[in-house]
């Protein structure tokens, strides 16, 4: 009633950014994804763990548009509908993946590659000539803290570690403003020093705003994001809630971590 709407009503509960019911995917009548359903709000950070074949990956390939759910619904930012899109314009609505082998233009110094997504522009020839503006060059500047390279920006990023080139990838998915993050293992063969530096990293910009969906087997570097977790296991959620409480429920402990 209108009539007893005051400016003390709390908003409607806040819809999902990224909203998954049902959602099944078969390989050769194997079933990857059983059933998903999973539900990412605005701004959340979720840690995605599980054994190796529980669906992960499928998960961001579904959402990415690279598979299509044999069933079940993918809505996107108050209910675009993912499973009718391709690929290139799924991205353009403000979802960015992040693979798990960093790739960088190597032979090019760690701003040009922020420049270079910041332009969407694959002619890097165009782009370098071009004089950047104040508000490129003031974005350039963010990303690059946000990633923890700014001491590192005119050097070539084939020179980075490993670690600081998976940094300079999340920087360049970045520079495009993605409303979500899909990071993949971003961890995986980085030094104790560059993981604890990552979960931080993540941390900022989910913080800035963005959702993260980030899957990762370093239980160390899960517990330091220190964000809801959802393990999966079959292709569903086998459990959800906060690090403690997933870490000992005894399904996990069977299935995963007490292996
Ligand atoms: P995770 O990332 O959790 O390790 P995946 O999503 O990669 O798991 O794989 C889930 C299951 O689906 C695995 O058994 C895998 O072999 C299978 N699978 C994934 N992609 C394909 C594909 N394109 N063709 C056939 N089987 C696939
Ligand atoms: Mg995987």
């Amino acid at each position: 009633m209108n009539s007893v709407v005051d400016s003390d009503t709390p908003p409607p509960l806040t819809p999902s950014l990224l909203y998954l019911d049902g959602v099944s995917v078969s390989f050769d009548g194997f079933r990857a994804l059983n059933e998903l359903s999973l539900q990412i709000a605005p701004g959340e950070m979720r840690a995605i763990i599980g054994p190796n074949g529980a669906g992960k990956t499928t998960m961001m390939d579904v959402i990415t548009g690279k598979t299509r759910p044999d069933t079940g619904e993918v809505l996107f930012d108050r209910g675009i509908d993912l499973t009718r899109l391709d690929e290139a314009a799924i991205a353009n609505l403000g979802i960015g993946r992040k693979f798990q082998k960093p790739t960088v233009f190597e032979s090019h110094t760690v701003e040009d590659n922020i420049l270079l997504s910041l332009k969407g522009d694959r002619r890097a020839r165009t782009v370098l000539l071009a004089r950047t503006n104040a508000d490129e060059a003031q974005r350039i500047d963010e990303i690059l803290t946000t990633v923890g390279l700014a001491a590192q920006r005119t050097r070539l990023a084939g020179l980075l570690s490993h670690g600081q080139k998976q940094w300079l990838e999340i920087g360049m998915l970045l520079a495009q403003d993605p409303k979500l993050l899909l990071v993949d293992e971003p961890v995986a063969g980085m030094t104790d020093a560059e993981t604890e530096a990552t979960a931080e990293l993540l941390k900022r910009i989910s913080a800035a705003d963005h959702s993260v969906v980030v899957v990762e087997h370093d239980m160390a570097f899960v517990r330091a994001l220190g964000v809801k977790v959802t393990c999966l296991h079959e292709g569903s959620v086998l459990a959800e809630g906060a690090i403690d409480v997933v870490s000992e429920n005894p399904r996990v402990v069977e299935v995963y971590l007490g292996r």
